[in-house]
Order: structure tokens, then sequence, then C-alpha cells
């Protein structure tokens, strides 16, 4: 069949910064897509742990309709109900007395780092500017958010990049002891690094850096741009930890596919960000605070979130009995819906042959990395779904076990 539109368009007039899979899905109801000729797909990308809620759940195109005949937008020149009501649920939710809004994670992470540098200057000095995040780490893609991050490739040949940050080893206390100090303004983390392979933090690594901080004013910055909005079975993963940050942001689901990102903080770091500071012609939109609001307002309900963890548990279950015929995985890991796949050495660096594999067959799935099998479904989706996307991934798995062990015997 064609089609006006397909994948070989992209090449033509889209910048090759992404290798979109050879399918365009073009419309999404739950945990379904269907792609132009009509095959259906079981989804365990959720737009990369976005759609929480799956596609076009009715109770947010019900608000977003009725928004969109309102009022679309008004710039930071005046304020609007939406985003008040917003801001009041994530303070009344979470430790935060203040929210910043922004439109993606990266512009979160941006707006935490520059809170986190004027707070340093404003309240010390001008040299308590050095900023510690982790290897492998990824906190977005503008030129300070992707310096920040722990991954190289990302930020190569974009310099001169920021100075002041330090990467250190995660996990690792003792090196987070041996560099912190009081020339050290923030240390920034993610709960479960997601890009790196969902690896979570230790809980002692987090208690102790939390102390750490303490001992030597800084602040600590939670990045639950993908652990935020119940992906883990807590509405943020930081309740589970039993550590509050000074500064959390959050991303990705909080929309539950309409883009918004925020920056949640204490008072003392709201209080140097005065008029002018700081900025976003869209941040705080009344058609994605109206979205945000309803998909916080169901995902912190705690029968949802019981929910997520009840999923986990099928979905582990499920996996450990496909990889005990196949022997794929070396292991699977993982908080709620958050979950990896990682590949035994003998597959190592083909997790995107597999994802190819199952998007063949009818299940779309991410890749974290090049060894690790990413999945973040929509956090209620319908048991059936699971047990027949598994269903599927299973045949991706055997399929892909017999090509790659024809090519090489491993
Ligand atoms: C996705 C992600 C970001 C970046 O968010 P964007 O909306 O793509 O800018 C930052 N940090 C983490 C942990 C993420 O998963």
């Amino acid at each position: 069949m064609t089609h006006v539109f397909n994948r070989h368009t992209f090449d033509e007039v889209m910048m090759p910064n992404y290798a979109p899979g050879a399918v365009i899905p073009v419309r999404g109801e739950g945990s379904y897509l269907w792609d132009q000729d009509g095959r259906s797909y079981i989804d365990f990308a959720g737009g990369i742990a976005v759609n929480a809620l799956g596609h076009c759940h009715p109770e947010l195109v019900n608000v977003l309709t009725d928004q969109a005949n309102t009022l679309w937008h008004l710039s930071n020149v005046w304020t609007n109900e939406p985003a008040l009501e917003l801001a009041q649920q994530l303070c009344q939710l979470t430790f935060a007395d203040r929210v910043y809004f922004a439109n993606s994670g990266a512009e979160a992470n941006e707006a935490a780092l520059k809170a986190s540098r004027r707070w340093a200057i404003a309240t010390y000095s001008a040299d308590k500017h050095e900023i510690i995040t982790f290897n492998n780490a990824f906190h977005g893609r503008t030129l300070f958010t992707v310096t920040a991050g722990g991954q190289p490739k990302y930020s190569e040949g974009f310099g001169p990049t920021p100075s002041g940050i330090t990467h250190l080893p995660f996990n690792d206390i003792d090196t987070l002891n041996a560099r912190i100090s009081h020339h050290t303004c923030a240390v920034m983390m993610e709960p479960i690094q997601g890009e790196a392979g969902i690896i979570p933090a230790d809980h002692d690594f987090v208690r102790r850096a939390r102390e750490l901080c303490d001992e030597n004013n800084a602040l600590l910055i939670f990045d639950e741009i993908q652990t935020g909005v119940g992906r883990t079975g807590e509405l943020y993963a930081y309740k589970k930890l039993g550590v509050t940050p000074d500064i959390l942001t959050t991303a990705k689901a909080l929309g539950g596919g309409f883009p918004i990102g925020a920056m949640l903080c204490t008072k003392q770091v709201a209080s140097v960000m005065g008029v002018g500071t700081h900025g976003s012609t869209y941040g705080g939109n009344p058609l994605a605070c109206r979205v945000a609001s309803k998909v916080l307002e169901l995902i912190s309900d705690q029968e949802l979130l019981d929910g997520v963890r009840e999923r986990h548990l099928l979905f582990m279950d499920k996996l450990d009995e496909l990889n005990e015929r196949c022997h794929l995985f070396h292991e699977i890991r993982g908080e709620g819906l958050l979950i990896g796949c990682e590949l035994r050495n003998c597959w190592k660096g083909k997790a995107r042959d597999l994802l190819v594999q199952a998007q063949d067959v009818g299940v779309m799935v991410l890749i974290a990395g090049p060894d690790v099998i990413r999945l973040a479904p929509s956090l209620v989706i319908p048991y059936e779904d699971i047990e027949e996307g598994l269903k599927r991934f299973g045949i991706a798995m055997t399929q892909f076990r017999d090509t790659h062990s024809k090519e090489s015997t491993p």
C-alpha cells in the first residue's frame, strides 16, 4: 500500500538526528497503536515513559478539549488558573514549596542548574559553583544539561561546554565523599539512571549523598523526569528512598503526552530567583497545565499506584519465564513500570536488533543503551494487554536468538 508520507519522507525533510522505525503509527488507544496499514502493536514504550495513562485517555481528552475551547495561552505577563492549580497540587503532593514551569525535561533541569548556581552565589560566594553529577547520567540536550550528563558522546563536538561540572562514578560514596567540598553548589542525580540502562541508586548512597550535601551546604537535585509521576509505584521515587531533595525536576509523564516540564524546589532556593532571573514563553501554558493537573489527580490515587506494583510483578514473572526458555538476558531489573532487561555478554550491543524484531511481531519496546531492552508502558495498561504484549515479545526473543545464533555461535 502506498501512502502520502512514509519513512523515506523522513530522510528527505527531517534533520538526521533520529533513526525512527520503519512503520509510522497513526493512531493510539489505551496501550494499542495502529500503523498506516492498520496493523496493531502493543505499546510497551509509552512514548519513552511519557504516556503514563496510555493513548487518548478519555479524561485527558475531555480536559484538553474543554481547555482548547476556553483559553490556550497568555504568556507569563499574566498568570492563569490551570497553572496555579497544578502548582498547588505539586506543592501539596511533594516536599516542594515553589514550582517553575517549563516545556520539557531539559528545560526543567536547565532551571534547576541555574537556580542552584544562583542560590550558592547569592547565599555564599561566587566560587561556590561546582556541580557534581554522575557517569552515564542523562539530564537532557541543552548545552548545560548535556554537559551535566555523564555520557561524553552526547556533548562531544559542541564545545566549548559550560565549566564547573564534575562527573563522579555513580553509587560510589567514597569518591563523592572525597570530592565534595564547600565549593560544591549542587549534586544532581537520577534515583534510577534511565538512559544508562535502568540502574537504581543504592539507598545508602542516596542517604549518604544527602548528608554530604548538608555538611557542605550543597543542594541535592533529583532528576525525576523519567522516574516521576507514578513510574516506580510511588508518585515520586524520592518518597520510597526516604531522602528529600532540595530541587526535583519532573517532565515526561507529567503531561501524559502533552509537553510540559517542571522544577520543584524549597522556598530558600526559589527566593533567589526573583523577577526577571529566568523564564519561558510557553512555560505554564494553560493547555499543558490543565492536562497535567488531570494526570496528577489520576496518578496520585493510591489504588492506581498499587496497580503499578502489581503490574510490575506480572511483568517480572512473565519475563523470567520467557528468559528461562531463551536465556537472552543476564539480568531483569527495575521498579514499577520502568523495567530493564540486560542482554547476556554474548548478545552485547544487539538491543536495537531485538527492538526491531519485537516491532515486526507487533510489540513496541525501547532500548536504554546498546545492551538493555527498556519497558515503560502505560501505568494503567490492562493485564490482558501485558499478557498479549509479552507473548509477542517472547516470539521476538525466540526469533532473535535463532537468527543470531545462526550468524555466530555465542
Ligand atoms: C528524558 C529525560 C530528560 C530530558 O527530557 P526532555 O523532555 O527530552 O528534554 C532528562 N532527564 C532524564 C532522567 C530523562 O529521562
